[in-house]
């Protein structure tokens, strides 16, 4: 019994100097020590055999052999992972190797168009307001001088609420409420999200961004208007675009007139973004109608301003040879990324 212990002990030292991975050790490990069928257990089971006097003894040595047994391996471990640290110490890094780069995030082409806007407005000291997208009737409609039976209501699909509000058709009805909050003169720009029952194609969106300009004050003129918008399309397009006024009709306007900018694709030659007209049709503007002025408390007699409103998308699509409006909401990367 004694020989089997002193033998097993042996044994052990010598397969533990000769291991080379921490897999191994525990290989070994469990031939030893394993509970079951372990070597050391099976020289325990033994232990019935020796004579009852000297079992005491036997036991005592057995356990002494078992806690050498386990020093052994501990020593062995430590070993392994001097080694294994000494291993990974050696290794080389290139440290010019180029990193991965992180994904970067960037502005929507939207929001970049809108700062664009916003800087030329800033500039001119206009302040930034913004308006509720629930509107009333009220300030959708009848203040813009367009009342419950008149037929411009059915031109502005609108999108009417169970609560008896609807969704906002344009962002003009933050020029009344501008100025029911500030006295003249004013001077704002309204950037926001308007909504139409319109059926989405490739030119319509039920949901997209406008904004509105809005200057009030004593002896403005149509001339002011005409020179502020042609700067802002010569900051949006060139400097060698050309900005025309069309007479039109619009309920909150008199007189109205839709803004054109000589196409930047053909120059005003004609092309297929232009439709052959050489022009492309920019929005509505105007100067602000009596009516109008009068819902908000302002003095028609005094005060005169114009206004006039653009579609973000439009912007966006023209400058950067967008053709669908589509794209801006479906957050394509591939699409996204050419603006970032
Ligand atoms: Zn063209």
């Amino acid at each position: 019994m004694d020989d089997q212990l002193a033998a097993l002990e042996a044994e052990v030292e010598r397969r533990a100097a000769q291991v080379k991975t921490p897999g191994d050790l525990e290989t070994l490990r469990t031939d030893i020590l394993g509970r079951k069928g372990g070597r050391l257990s099976q020289v325990m089971a033994g232990l019935g055999k020796v004579p009852k006097e000297e079992r005491a003894e036997f036991g005592r040595r057995a356990n002494e052999t078992k806690a050498r047994i386990e020093a052994r391996f501990a020593q062995a471990e430590l070993r392994l992972g001097d080694a294994e640290l000494e291993r990974s110490l050696s290794q080389r890094f290139d440290l010019t190797f180029p990193g991965i780069p992180p994904r970067r995030g960037s502005l929507h082409i939207l929001r970049q168009t809108l700062d664009d806007v916003a800087a030329f407005f800033r500039k001119r000291g206009f302040a930034i307001v913004f308006g509720p997208e629930v509107e009333s009737e009220y300030y959708n409609f009848e203040a813009m001088n367009i009342p419950a039976d008149h037929p411009a209501r059915d031109a502005m699909d609108t999108f009417y609420l169970a609560s008896g509000g609807l969704l906002r058709t344009h962002t003009s009805p933050m020029q009344v409420r501008a100025m029911e909050e500030y006295p003249p003169p004013i001077a704002i720009l309204v950037p926001g999200r308007a909504y139409r029952r319109d059926a989405l194609d490739a030119r319509h969106a039920f949901a997209f961004h406008q904004f509105e300009g809005l200057q009030i004050d004593r002896g403005i003129t149509f001339g002011h208007l005409k020179g502020f918008v042609s700067d802002l399309c010569r900051t949006l397009y060139g400097n060698e675009r050309r900005t025309r006024f069309r007479p039109s009709y619009f309920q909150f306007t008199e007189p109205s007139a839709e803004v054109d900018v000589s196409c930047p694709v053909c120059d005003g030659s004609g092309c297929r973004t232009c439709g052959g007209s050489g022009w492309l049709e920019m929005g509505g503007s105007g100067m602000v109608h009596p009516h109008v002025l009068k819902s908000a408390g302002y003095d028609p007699e005094i005060y005169t301003g114009w206004a006039f409103g653009l579609g973000i998308e439009r912007i966006a699509m023209v400058r950067n040879g967008v053709d669908d409006i589509r794209l801006f909401t479906e957050n394509d990367p591939a699409f996204l990324e050419q603006f970032a």
